[in-house]
């Protein structure tokens, strides 16, 4: 079996709040015809440059054109020296590997109709329950839009949030409040993301403030990135279980040997795929610590890999973050993956389990507007002002 063919797809959705986001789809195909699709998730963030497509595609075509797509462990080492683990959190790098990783797992599924999950090592579990995201408050008239988009989501299944805080305390305090009065025993806070924007001491005093407001699972990202001292004092004082996103193999192992951690935030999308995953959650394993899977918020190709990792994962034991598919308005598959009772369900079929709508796929890349670049505060915050759910009434 050989790699006859690489294409890659540029497509850009909009999301519920308005702003739009830029993927690029892969498509892989054999000399016998087997076809395998992947995705990089997400290209709309910071550092601010974008792929020349066309450029890509000529460099993975000479990386991949004549080779085994059966030799994923070779392909990865490959790919890995030419787009090799860049430390922060939304990296390219980690994007195009992921983008191979996943049409390489699609089509050695469909080659021989076994789900992802198989090849992966198996199926533990059928499902993760997942938390819907509400974005970070600047002002504190957000905070009645953000309860009523709660509300809403209450009714399409989803009883778990987590919650972006640490810009505007006040409005965070009063959302949190709120939140409690209304939707104590109805919906669950899985975190709070402080998203790498404070120092620990600061942290530290909002949690003791905003747990007195509110329960919540655990604290994400409370410390600015790359503290690793900050974080493992913050940990020290906290009650409650500590998470950071892991940027690489041995930024895995630097946050569970300091002490920084209970939790490791694994996500494909940054680490590269789903192997280079499997070997953070393995890390995790040693370590005793616990695994969460984050997210950039993927269409339902890079969703559909993140629910193959579910399947396989020995250590998941916290809701993964996983909704891109129910925060865009649109996407290049014919059915989506499900979502019930907010968990999402495991893929069955073969590959990723979902189907391209190759037609709309091809409409939508030649309709792709990259609005990367021009929105600039779009590019720093997944959240414009113009947004609905900061809409004044
Ligand atoms: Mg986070
Ligand atoms: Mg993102």
């Amino acid at each position: 079996m050989k790699i006859d063919r690489i294409e890659l797809f540029p497509v850009a959705t909009q999301r519920q709040t308005g702003i739009a986001n830029q993927h690029v789809i892969v498509r892989l195909e054999t000399a016998d015809g087997a076809v395998g699709w992947g995705e990089m998730s997400d290209l709309s963030h910071v550092p601010m440059y974008q792929f020349d497509i066309p450029e890509l595609e000529k460099m993975l075509q000479q990386m991949l054109l004549g080779k085994d797509p059966r030799n994923i462990a070779k392909l990865m080492d490959d790919l890995i020296r030419f787009f090799p683990d860049e430390g922060h959190m939304y990296s390219r790098s980690g994007l195009v590997r992921q983008g191979v990783d996943l049409a390489l797992h699609d089509l050695l599924g469909r080659v021989d109709g076994l789900p992802v999950y198989a090849l992966l090592g198996g199926k533990l579990r059928d499902r993760t329950r997942v938390c819907y995201p509400i974005f970070r408050m600047r002002s504190v008239e957000e905070v009645q839009p953000n309860l009523q988009r709660i509300e809403d989501k209450l009714a399409e299944g989803f009883d778990l949030i987590r919650v972006y805080v640490g810009v505007n305390a006040e409005a965070d305090a009063q959302f949190l409040a709120a939140f409690t009065d209304r939707f104590a025993g109805r919906v669950q806070i899985k975190s709070l993301d402080f998203s790498n924007l404070v120092k620990w001491r600061e942290s530290s005093k909002l949690i003791e403030r905003y747990s007195d407001l509110c329960d919540f699972m655990l604290i994400e990202s409370p410390v600015p990135r790359n503290d690793f001292d900050g974080l493992a004092n913050f940990r020290n004082f906290s009650r409650w279980p500590v998470s950071e996103h892991v940027l690489h193999i041995h930024h895995g192992w630097a946050l569970l040997s300091q002490g920084c951690v209970d939790i490791l935030n694994v996500s494909p999308y940054l680490l590269g795929g789903l192997q280079a995953s499997l070997r953070l959650i393995a890390l995790a394993e040693a370590a005793h610590a616990s695994v969460l899977i984050g997210t950039t918020q993927e269409l339902n190709l890079g969703t559909a890999g993140v629910g193959h990792l579910v399947a396989a994962a020995r250590v998941l034991d916290y809701p993964s973050d996983s909704t891109g598919p129910h925060l865009y308005t649109s996407d290049v598959v014919k059915a989506p993956v499900q979502y019930i009772n907010s968990h999402l369900i495991v893929p069955e079929g073969p590959g990723l389990g979902v189907e391209v709508d190759e037609a709309r796929l091809r409409e939508m890349s030649k309709e792709a507007r990259w609005t990367f670049g021009l929105d600039l505060a779009g590019v720093l915050d997944r959240t414009p002002a113009n947004r609905p759910s900061a809409e004044k009434k």
